[in-house]
């Protein structure tokens, strides 16, 4: 087995474990392989070990990677999103899962209705409040998401979050609860479900899953570290 190979296997592993530990069934969680920065023939060692769902954080290496591999693979946009890169990336992708604000929320269903598309999304929150990072206020999604649930191009499936960076993934468990307790009481309040919590990666994972993540973003983990300056 190449390395890849093996990583992909002991995350899966880890991945397992994690939900069993929790009383949930591993088929539960879904696995995204964040493989920005890999080239396709790096990322094509986990398709043939079985991989089928992607996730790139910019468009560009999108538009570069993805028409280069199968078909057959699901790809989630995972990265900023500015508004004049919505359509490009409806186009390609399958999920987007930062739509980070009202404003981009409202723009997306316009393209949406406008290519007459219904992609799947998640509304990033800022679940951490940190002025460095993009995604909707706590406050702020409780009060749009009467008018978000009115933007009917969009397929609204859940919520997404990337917390503080924590020494002790422990550390990052408050945050994956307050993300639970969140799409409880807009569930309640709207009578509605939103069936998908995107929220784990290489650090932090295992702590994700414990807490209720449905789709766990893991790239480092499985491709290796990550080198920006190639
Ligand atoms: C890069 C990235 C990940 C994966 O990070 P790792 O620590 O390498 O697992 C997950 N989510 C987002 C939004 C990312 O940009």
């Amino acid at each position: 087995m190449n390395e890849v190979a093996e990583n992909l296997a002991e995350v899966k592993e880890r991945m397992a474990i994690a939900a069993q530990s929790s009383g949930r069934g591993v088929d539960e969680v879904s696995l995204v392989a964040v493989s920005k920065t890999w080239p396709a023939e790096h990322v094509q060692q986990a398709v043939d070990v079985g991989q089928r769902v992607f996730g790139e954080n910019k468009l560009q290496e999108g538009q570069e990677k993805i028409p280069a591999m199968s078909d057959e693979l699901e790809w989630h946009f995972i990265g900023g999103l500015q508004r004049n890169k919505v359509r490009k990336v409806f186009g390609l992708f399958h999920w987007v899962h930062s739509i980070d604000s009202l404003k981009l929320a409202r723009y997306a269903n316009g393209v949406a209705a406008d290519m007459g598309i219904r992609p799947k999304v998640l509304l990033q929150v800022n679940i951490g409040r940190e002025l460095s990072k993009g995604g909707f206020e706590v406050d702020e999604l409780e009060e749009s998401f009467a008018e978000i649930l009115q933007l009917e191009h969009l397929d609204l499936r859940g919520l997404m979050c990337i917390p503080p960076a924590v020494e002790n993934p422990d550390d990052a468990r408050i945050y994956f609860k307050e993300m639970v307790a969140l799409r409880a009481r807009l569930q309640e309040r709207h009578g509605m479900k939103l069936p998908e919590l995107s929220m784990g990666m290489s650090g932090d994972f295992e702590v994700a899953i414990q807490e209720g993540a449905t789709m766990v973003r893991v790239g480092s983990s499985i491709f290796g570290a990550r080198n920006y300056s190639l």
